[in-house]
């Protein structure tokens, strides 16, 4: 029998925020399977539980910690229980995010207002919750999903580009102010990805039409293969970043569906 592969994140610890479901739950097994204690925030506590039921059964360490991204003090309390029950974070992966596909002539001013505070002020509170560990152990990974629309604007998204291309810029600058210091920053930017909850909440009718998307149904029916990413692609992507051997750097990952205009 050939001997199981080396788990390349053994003995470190990883926050990863949006892992009640999609693509963060998916980040989550597979840093588990890799070996990394797991934090899981998000806000549905029994999404979390049943994730961390999911590590524990294949053998791996995680927690889970209800916590709202926007709330400075959540994120803050996410990653002080990581540490105190897993140990000093070695990996965050602020990946919680909201997108709503909205035309700006129907000015649907909540979703735009959630979609800021979700997807900046989230991966703000995120890196502000880590970062002065992280510099004093001279060593971390701050990975965020952003996505491709953090590299070109789609019709019926601008907010949510908005916001991605914030975390992109943001990203950056954090990675240039950290060089030398032992700290890593990569953003992940995926294309379509199938059959997240992503775009459940969506409201404008008319901007999902725009593109062929249903209100209410996941992204899914009416794409081949080649058209989607599925979860487990986007983690894979993760893992390759935090895998990386110490001296590179993987500071961004374009991850499309092949055949994805
Ligand atoms: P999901 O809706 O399945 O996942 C979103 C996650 O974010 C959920 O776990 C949700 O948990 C969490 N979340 C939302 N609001 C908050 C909040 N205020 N505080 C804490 N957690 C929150 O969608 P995806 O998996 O598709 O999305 C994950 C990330 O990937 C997002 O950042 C998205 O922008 C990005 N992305 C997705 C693409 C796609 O095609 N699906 C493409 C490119 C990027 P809960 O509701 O329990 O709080």
């Amino acid at each position: 029998m050939a001997a199981a592969a080396p788990r390349r994140l053994e003995g470190k610890v990883a926050v990863v925020t949006g892992a009640s479901s999609g693509i963060g739950e998916a980040i989550a097994l597979a840093l588990a399977a890799e070996g990394a204690s797991v934090a899981l925030g998000a806000r549905r506590a029994d999404k979390l539980a049943g994730v961390v039921a999911k590590i524990v059964a294949g053998g791996g360490k995680a927690i889970a910690v209800p916590t709202d991204v926007v709330v400075r003090a959540q994120v803050k309390a996410l990653v002080e229980a990581a540490e105190a029950q897993l140990g000093p974070v070695d990996i965050l992966v602020n990946n919680a995010g909201v997108m709503y596909f909205t035309l700006m002539k129907n000015c649907h001013e909540d979703e735009w207002e959630r979609t800021v505070d979700v997807n900046t002020k989230g991966v703000l509170n995120g890196i502000g919750a880590v970062l002065p560990q992280m510099l004093e152990r001279k060593v971390g990974h701050i990975i965020s999903t952003s996505s491709d629309a953090g590299r070109r604007v789609f019709p019926s998204l601008a907010v949510y580009c908005a916001s991605k291309t914030f975390v992109e810029v943001l990203s950056e600058g954090l990675r240039r102010e950290c060089v030398g210091t032992g700290i890593r920053v990569t953003t992940i930017q995926p294309g379509d990805v199938r059959a997240t909850e992503l775009i459940m909440s969506n409201t404008d009718g008319e901007a999902a039409a725009k593109m062929g998307v249903e209100i209410g149904k996941p992204v899914g029916e009416g794409f081949n293969e080649y058209q989607l990413l599925n979860v487990e692609d986007v983690a894979g992507a993760v893992i390759y970043a935090a895998t990386a051997p110490k001296h590179v750097a993987i500071n961004e990952v374009l991850i499309e569906p092949r055949d994805q205009e």
